[in-house]
């Protein structure tokens, strides 16, 4: 009954293993990981690789901030065409969003800002959810979504407490990470399970390689918070789960 929202397992890290990857994730009872894109040049893979588990596997295609200073207008084109073409077995479109903290200069973040538009209206019209990244943005991407009322999205590796009311206000939701910090601390109490997805970012956030069987201790970590069973939360959770992806 456990998922993991968000995993990148066409990383060249998992290149030797990722079947042995996937059947650990099994046995430790995941019933679904959604394998997101993002990377530029990783969109085919990724929708080889979930067609190949489609008994596990979901995919989310898209350009991420980090290529949007990078990716022609060609790759772009390439990449929204495999969007519409895969729509029916995609179950979302990400990770898109801003991100500020690695770009800092004024052209860069409008770039960042076009593509993202393009994104959310590509998703609009296809109705799929967009998972967003956002370092040092979280402001500016809510301002974009209620600006052009997109509301159909979930924050991936949010741990931003500041924002995060107006995430659950706006209707998003809260995918908190593998790692252990006050803020997602404060962000398990402040809030209901209902109001969460559970995520590795794998091969990212932990010592070593992550993989999706992690995802447990972001389950735990919520149960222990709110004194509840785990079994509980990842009911919660999958409801969840269940609602925002195609
Ligand atoms: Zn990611």
């Amino acid at each position: 009954m456990y998922v993991d929202s968000h995993c990148h397992l066409t990383h060249k890290q998992f290149a030797g293993d990722v079947e042995s990857v996937i059947q650990r994730a099994k046995s430790a009872k995941l019933t679904r990981a959604y394998c997101t894109g993002g990377m530029l040049g990783h969109d085919q893979a990724v929708l080889k690789l979930c067609a190949k588990h489609n008994d596990f596997l979901r995919p989310v295609i898209g350009i991420s901030p980090h290529d949007a200073n990078r990716v022609t207008n060609e790759q772009k084109e390439m990449i929204f065409g495999l969007i519409e073409r895969n729509r029916s077995k995609l179950a979302g479109i990400g990770e898109v969003g801003l991100d500020f903290h690695y770009f800092k200069t004024e052209e860069e973040q409008k770039k960042q800002e076009a593509l993202f538009r393009e994104e959310i209206e590509l998703a609009r019209t296809l109705d799929l959810p967009i998972v967003i990244h956002s370092r040092k943005a979280e402001e500016k991407v809510l301002d974009i979504l209620e600006e052009v009322e997109y509301y159909n999205f979930a924050m991936h590796c949010f741990m931003v407490k500041n924002s995060a009311k107006r995430v659950i206000d706006l209707g998003g939701l809260i995918s908190l990470p593998t790692i252990k910090s006050k803020e997602k601390k404060y962000i398990i109490k402040q809030f209901e399970a209902d109001k969460f997805l559970c995520e590795t970012d794998s091969p990212y956030l932990w010592q070593g390689r992550n993989e999706p069987l992690n995802v447990l201790s972001v389950y735990n970590e919520i149960a222990f918070e709110k004194g509840k069973k785990i079994e509980e939360i990842g009911e919660t959770v999958l409801e969840n789960v269940k609602a925002f992806f195609r």
